[in-house]
Order: structure tokens, then C-alpha cells, then sequence
């Protein structure tokens, strides 16, 4: 039979291990997603929409998405 006190220090190392499960995953989630370096920004300074590296034409306001 289990005392209470066995009991209290189960339920303790099952929280601390839940708890460092959430650390360790809270952690993970929280770093930001690499920004895809191939992005197009649009060279519109009104406008810096980021458009997918294949895009041609920016898909916000329409400017060619040149190397100018
Ligand atoms: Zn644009």
C-alpha cells in the first residue's frame, strides 16, 4: 500500500516531467520559422509586399520584380 506521502512524491516528478515536456516543446514551437531567403520583396517602397522567389510581377501592386 502506498503512503501519502509516496503518493505527493509521485504526482510531484509526474507534473515536473509533464512540465519540462512542455518546456522543452513550448521552446521549440516559439522559435520563428526561417524566413525563406528567396523571397522577392517588392522594390516598392510603398508597398514591400513578399512575393515567392518565382513570382515575376509583385502580387500586390503589380510592379516588375526586377533586379533595378
Ligand atoms: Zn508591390
Amino acid at each position: 500500500m502506498m503512503t501519502l506521502a509516496e503518493l505527493v512524491m509521485m504526482i510531484t516528478i509526474v507534473l515536473m516531467v509533464a512540465i519540462g515536456f512542455g518546456l522543452v516543446r513550448s521552446s521549440r514551437s516559439s522559435s520563428p520559422a526561417p524566413r525563406q531567403p528567396a523571397d522577392r520583396v517588392c522594390p516598392n517602397s510603398q508597398c514591400r509586399h513578399r512575393n515567392p522567389s518565382h513570382a515575376v510581377y509583385c502580387a500586390r501592386c503589380g510592379r516588375r520584380l526586377g533586379t533595378d
